[in-house]
């Protein structure tokens, strides 16, 4: 029904060059418009207007969305997405933050069709299936710890969703039913179920529904760019050394994570009898701006858990699969969570799948008489899809097979060499940090760097970079004025340099107000 597609140049074998692409959206903002670009046909006009009737966009404010032609991407190659235009974009959020190895991976698409060619989806509630065994033993042999059993559902939230019932189940059979408070992290974002949106509140996505989460204590992250104003005074925050973001600075980092831990301590200590488990991303908490937490942290929050009975569950829906250079974020420190959640990567980035991983002390908490009324009733429809599971299979076999740890740690020192020229205070006055863990890359941008100034939110600088970085072929979704950058863990280098240049260059010449 559409027209063909028609190639970028640049992505011929050989070319070297970036082009600069079609502006879909509003043709007066920052960037040099082609000529030759390809125009968008009547078919896609008609697919506009059908997108502005009918479809309701996640996280997207619909009104100003539907004053601008969105960008319909039909189909992709590799780490390139292609438009309905034929216009080639790189794909520089993994879709958003899930795809490993690319789109179109010949293995991955052979073990869809080869699971398809014996069926696509048949329960697990009261009957099992091949993939979904042979993939929850992979699992747990890949995990940290004692993880040995897996539970299945279709999204981060869910798998959150699900840890949560466990925890609370966990002491509620064990006759302490009054353990059933959750202790969450400033910033945390674990999805949008009323459970994880509880952990997780923010008052710019969840004020009109404050009134259906349920109460739960966030404790303040070691956030040197914006430390919380609760331990703030208590520390020397002021940066003296040119040149070192506000998220290496090691002596106000130690300093922090030390204050965030006491602070935690004395929560659990206070609400021992009450906590039924500490929830974290660990690592790096991605939504909520990049934020990486110094060495140490993790570790202290574990042992933290343990010294006042409480389980942890690590949430490793975005970091998961590789993405900060471990297969998982809990081997950085060593940490062997109670609880893992999954999602995103799990299957490479291709179908909704989702895993909730425990012990097998958890697990057998739920087991009993029936009488004894222990079971988990819950369930979602397409728990265990078979053919999301053929594709985490042929995900995990890859990750394996093509020492993609490897090159997901080479190509993290490639991001931190290019963007060390950030640094240059002179050249690029308004890039206030830069904050890494493998390939989980944030830039906040600010006013100017001297005095830690924020942006107007309202002038959207984050938004216009990467609109004025789509137009060079780059497709990138910043989190406020957060520059948020998550190539595909399995993306080539040429690749990764292309994108490193157009995300320097961008900022490099974006007219900043009185300049
Ligand atoms: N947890 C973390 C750490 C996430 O980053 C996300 C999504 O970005 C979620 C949970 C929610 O995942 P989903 O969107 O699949 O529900």
């Amino acid at each position: 029904m559409h027209t063909p597609v028609r190639v970028g140049a640049w992505s011929q074998p050989g070319a070297n060059v970036c082009p600069v692409f079609q502006p879909r959206t509003d043709p007066t903002l920052h960037g040099i418009l082609n000529p030759t670009m390809a125009t968008a046909c009547p078919v896609t006009r008609e697919l506009d207007a059908l997108d502005h009737q009918h479809l309701w966009h996640p996280f997207t404010p619909m009104r100003q969305w539907r004053q601008v032609e969105p960008l319909i991407i039909e189909r992709a190659e590799g780490c390139e997405l292609i438009d309905v235009d034929g216009n080639r974009y790189l794909d520089g959020v993994s879709s958003l933050w899930c795809n490993v190895h690319g789109h179109q991976v010949p293995q991955i698409d052979a073990a869809i069709r080869a699971q398809l060619d014996k069926v696509a989806h048949t329960t697990l509630l009261g009957l099992a299936s091949p993939p979904s065994i042979e993939l929850a033993a992979r699992l747990c042999e890949l995990a940290p710890g004692r993880l040995n059993k897996v539970f299945y559902s279709d999204a981060g939230a869910t798998a959150i969703e699900v840890a949560f019932k466990m925890a609370v189940g966990y002491w509620h059979h064990h006759g302490q039913p009054e353990k059933d408070h959750f202790v969450g992290f400033h910033g945390a974002y674990h999805g949008d179920t009323t459970g994880a949106m509880s952990v997780g509140f923010t008052d710019l996505f969840h004020r009109p529904f404050v009134s259906m989460v349920f109460p739960t204590t966030l404790v303040p992250v070691p956030n040197a760019s914006h430390p919380s104003e609760q331990i703030a005074p208590a520390v020397k925050t002021e940066r003296t050394e040119d040149g070192v973001w506000p998220s290496e600075d090691k002596a106000v980092n130690e300093a922090l994570r030390d204050r965030c831990l006491a602070e935690l301590d004395a929560i659990l200590n206070e609400k021992r009898d009450r906590v039924a488990a500490v929830v974290i991303e660990p690592v790096m908490q991605g939504a909520a701006g990049m934020v990486c937490h110094p060495p140490g942290f993790l570790r202290g929050v574990a042992d933290l858990s343990r010294k006042h009975d409480t389980l942890l569950i690590a949430d490793e829906v975005a970091t998961g699969f590789g993405r900060t250079g471990t297969l998982f974020a809990c081997e950085h420190e060593r940490v062997e969570p109670d609880l893992m959640c999954l999602a995103k990567g799990i299957t490479g980035g291709y179908l909704p799948l989702a895993a909730t991983l425990a012990t097998d002390k958890i697990e057998s908490a739920f087991c009993g008489d029936v009488s004894d009324r222990r079971t988990l009733y819950h369930g979602h429809t397409y728990t265990g899809n078979a053919l999301g599971c053929a594709a985490a299979l042929a995900s995990l076999d890859l990750i394996q097979s093509q020492d993609l740890l490897g090159h997901i740690n080479g190509s993290a020192a490639m991001i931190a060499d290019r963007l060390d020229t950030l640094r240059d205070p002179v050249t690029y006055p308004h890039v206030l940090d830069v904050r890494q863990r493998g390939l989980m890359v944030g830039i906040e941008l600010g006013e100017d760097r001297s005095h830690h100034r924020s942006l107007d939110p309202d002038r959207r600088t984050g938004a216009q970079l990467c609109e004025a970085m789509r137009r060079q072929g780059l497709i990138l979704r910043p989190l406020g004025d957060i520059i948020v950058l998550m190539p595909i863990p399995a993306m080539p280098q040429d690749h990764l340099a292309r994108m490193l240049d157009i995300v320097v260059e961008t900022i490099l010449d974006w007219p900043v107000e009185g300049d």
